[in-house]
Parts: C-alpha cells; structure tokens; sequence
C-alpha cells in the first residue's frame, strides 16, 4: 500500500428499533468492499457501531452461545409516528462518544462509506451520518445497503448522505472512488466472477467471534413477500473450493469456529454446490461449526444432504415453511394477481382437527391455500425432510422452523395450528415476524392492509409492530403463542 494512498472510513450504524440481537449478523457486503478497497491499495478503517467486543465496552452479556450475543443498547424517545406502540424504543450498539473517539483517532478520509440493512432502522443511519458531517463537514459521505437500495427516494431525501446507490455496486466502485479521491488503479477483480473477490475484511473488526459466510447471491424462486429477486436479480456463485478455503482460512488463522450461511438458496443444485461444499470440510478435517439462520429451502433436503450437514458439524438450521397465508384476505385487499383463485375463501378450523390428524394430514390442509405465495414447498416434503434430519443424527431442538407471522389479512389465532403441526413433524416452531418489502408481489397488499401509512415512512415497516394487521393486535396473544413455540 502506498503511504500517501487515500484513507476511506467505512461504517456500519446503530440500530434503530424495538428489538434487536446478534444472530451472527455482520455488514459482509460493506466488509467485502473493504477488502476490495485494500486490495486495490486504499487505506481502509472500520467503525462497527453494533461492536459488541469495543475493547472500551464492558458488556456483560457479550458473548452468547455459538458467538451470538445481546448488543449493547441504550433507551432513546420513540418516534413520534409511533408514540402508541406499548415498548421501549432503544439505539443498538456503542456509545456515541465511542464513535466520536474512532473518528478524532483515524486519519481524516476522503471518502466516508455507510451500509444500511433493514429498512425501519433507517433513524440509525440518519444518526451516524449527522455525526460525521458534524465532525468531517467536508468528506462526502456515501450510503448504499439494503435500505438504500430498496427505499432509494428515501434514503435520498431523508438521510443526509451525498449520494445513494442501489443495488450491488462493487462493480462501479472503483471508478466512483477514483472520481471522489483522483486515485487510480487498475482492477484485480471481475464483479462478474465471484471467486476474483477477497474474502470480506472480518479482520478489521475489534474480534471474529464468528464469520457469516456467502456462498452466492440470489435466489431462482420468487416468494411474494421476498426481494431477494429486487436486490439481487441473478443467482451467482462461488466455487465449492473457494468457499472450502475461505472456511479455513478464517479458522486457521483465526481460530474462528462459528460460521453462519446467510445464502438465500444455500441448498439448491446440491450435488454440484452444498454437496462439494462440505464433503471438502470433511475432507480438510475442519472442526468447525455451522448455523443457518436464513430458511434453508426444504426441497432439495435430501437424506444425503442431511447426513452431509450433521457430519460436517451443523448445529443450528432453520427451515422455512410460511404456511399461514390465507389467499382469500390477501385478495381482498388487493393484493397479488391469482391469489384469489387458489383461495378456498374459507377458514378451516384446524386446532380442532389437530389432535386426531397426522403431520401429513395437517400439512396438506395448510398447503391448500398457499400456491401463490410461494412454491418451494409442497405437502409432505417438510415432514420428509426433518425425518431425514432427525435419522441423520439432529434433535427436534436444532431444527427450528419459521412460521411467518402477520402478513396482511393474516388472523393471528390460525398460528397456533401451524405451531403444533411443526412440533408434530419433530421440529422446532419459531414466529417470524413479517415485514412488508417495498419492490415484493405482496407490497400493494401491506400498504391497503395496514393500520399505517406504510409508503410514506419506513418506520413502519418494523416487524415488531406487525403493521399489516388493521386493528391494533394483542400482546397476550403473541406472548401465548411464543410460549406455546418454547413448550
Ligand atoms: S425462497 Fe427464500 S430467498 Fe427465495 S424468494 Fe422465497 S423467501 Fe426469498
């Protein structure tokens, strides 16, 4: 690297919300175009605001099971827009004088980078960014991420940055710094070919509890309540090799343990990917673990995979069964085209039925219903799947499934039939809160279901509200129906 190169801060900002923990999250595309960065001979600091091992910080709760882990948090005022929600409204991460403290230590940047994840925490990049310009009032500031990509005229209007770019943009990077910075160089990656990519620079972080690890992007499925095809449009891969020598690198160097799989379709083209994958584990003797906490298709399950994935040291999955959608509500209010006709505009009483039908029977009932929401599942192949999980060695408490919760129309009562069917096929139920996605077939439904102006102001897109019931909703209620998942 070339002493006078330029400096380019990137930072990852607080969080903004209701609720908020470490599932082995970290920004790794904002950390892979660090690595980019350096590979290309800028100067690159990292500041984490969701650091849960700052060396200045001590947090009792830090270092949860497998490197999970509570984040720091701080009460704040609630948005005003959300006065009435009935919980305590925190910032996740450090505290500011931390931050303040990094920035005076660093070299000044020419170039300051902020990634952006969920779209309701948005408060949290506005946050950081008032902060820099407060303290580098010359430096443009950047943002891209998730919420900049999916709220693009927000994020313009809203969070101060000076400029915003949607979608993957390693590929115009370069040129973009090189007009920021009067830095040339020549490019040593194709964004085109994964496998020219450096590993993301989880060794800027103050500790490597964990490495969330990407073996592509995208997905050939196109749920309607997903924008996996929105942010990236193409399924794209690594090599099976690549992802084996990123896995050891970080745990022979590192001594990393814990990876966690955020892929989108981890499993599909098996034979050719996940397979490769994890025979190469077993091959090198890497004793490490695995976790999956984004929904594994259940299809391509098979008992091979499954053996493959319990040998090779998993210890966390999450399968994906969203088995609540009910078409007719969906319909109603008028939502994504064909829902209407696979309806049977009628609820089905299916805690009645439960105690005297099979997994089987339970599953079909439900899947009667759900065709236009998604088809990556079908009757029969969840129970077939978690069969071929607990013979390969897995105990029901491992194998946790997501029933997702509240989508708009969605009676709250119906879960607790999905709940029992999941435990009666061995697994383990887990509510995931539904979050309407600007850009999905489902989002003009959200918007007419809901109780808020949902285009007007991502803050209410948090899950935590379930903002696409009409009516205000229970908190016994969902305090019952979690329970009922931990019993
Ligand atoms: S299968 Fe998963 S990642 Fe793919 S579109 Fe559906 S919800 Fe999104």
């Amino acid at each position: 690297m070339e002493k006078d190169s330029p400096h380019v801060l990137v930072i990852n900002p607080w969080i903004y919300a209701f609720a908020a923990y470490d599932f082995w999250a970290k920004p790794i595309g904002l950390l892979a175009i660090a690595s980019i960065l350096r590979l290309h001979g800028y100067q690159v600091s990292y500041i984490d605001c969701l650091d849960r091992y700052h060396p200045d910080v001590s947090h009792p709760e830090k270092a949860g099971r497998f490197g999970k882990g509570h984040y720091l948090k701080t009460q704040i005022p609630k948005p005003e827009k959300l006065y009435d929600v009935p919980r305590n409204y925190s910032r996740y991460g450090i505290p500011e004088s931390l931050v303040r403290k990094t920035i005076n230590n660093s070299p000044k940047p020419k170039v300051v980078l902020v990634t952006s994840l969920m779209t309701y925490w948005y408060p949290g990049i506005v946050a950081v960014i008032e902060l820099v310009r407060e303290m580098l009032p010359e430096v443009p500031v950047v943002l891209g991420g998730i919420y900049a990509s999916l709220c693009y005229d927000h994020a313009v209007q809203h969070t101060g940055a000076d400029m915003v770019l949607s979608g993957q943009c390693e590929a115009g990077l370069l040129e973009l710094l090189e007009n920021l910075t009067e830095y040339t160089c020549t490019c040593r990656f194709s964004a085109d070919e994964l496998d020219t990519y450096p590993y993301p620079a989880f060794d800027l972080q103050s500790a490597i509890p964990y490495v969330p690890i990407l073996t592509g992007h995208g997905c050939p499925f196109r749920c309607a309540y997903c924008a996996s095809w929105f942010l990236s449009p193409e399924l794209r891969r690594r090599s099976p090799q690549h992802v084996v020598e990123e896995i050891a690198y970080w745990h022979e160097k590192y001594s990393v343990l814990d990876f966690a799989f955020y892929d989108d379709a981890l499993l599909i083209d098996a034979d050719r990917h996940i397979i490769p994958i994890l025979e190469g584990v077993l091959t090198q003797g890497l004793e490490v673990r695995f976790h999956t906490p984004n929904a594994l298709h259940i299809r391509p399950l098979s008992r091979e995979v499954a053996r493959l994935m319990f040998r090779s040291g998993f210890k966390t999955i999450r399968l994906g069964l969203e088995l609540q959608q009910r078409a007719h509500s969906t319909s109603r209010s008028g939502g994504t085209a064909g829902l209407a006709s696979e309806s049977k505009n009628g609820k089905l009483s299916y805690s009645r039925r439960f105690p005297a039908a099979s997994c089987r029977e339970l599953q079909t009932a439900f899947f009667d219903g759900r065709k236009a929401m998604d088809n990556k599942v079908g009757p029969g192949e969840f129970e077939q799947a978690v069969d071929y999980l607990r013979k390969a060695g897995f105990k029901n408490e491992a194998i946790g499934t997501y029933l997702l919760c509240g989508l708009p129309g969605h009676d709250l009562a119906e879960l607790e039939a999905s709940i029992k069917m999941v435990k009666a096929c061995g697994a383990r139920p887990i509510l995931a809160q539904y979050s309407p996605i600007p850009h999905t077939a489902l989002w003009s439904a959200a918007v007419s279901a809901s109780r808020y102006d949902l285009d007007s102001d991502p803050i209410f897109h948090n899950n935590s509200i379930f903002p696409c019931q009409k009516e205000p909703f229970s908190w016994e209620q969902i305090s019952y129906l979690k329970k009922l998942t931990r019993e």
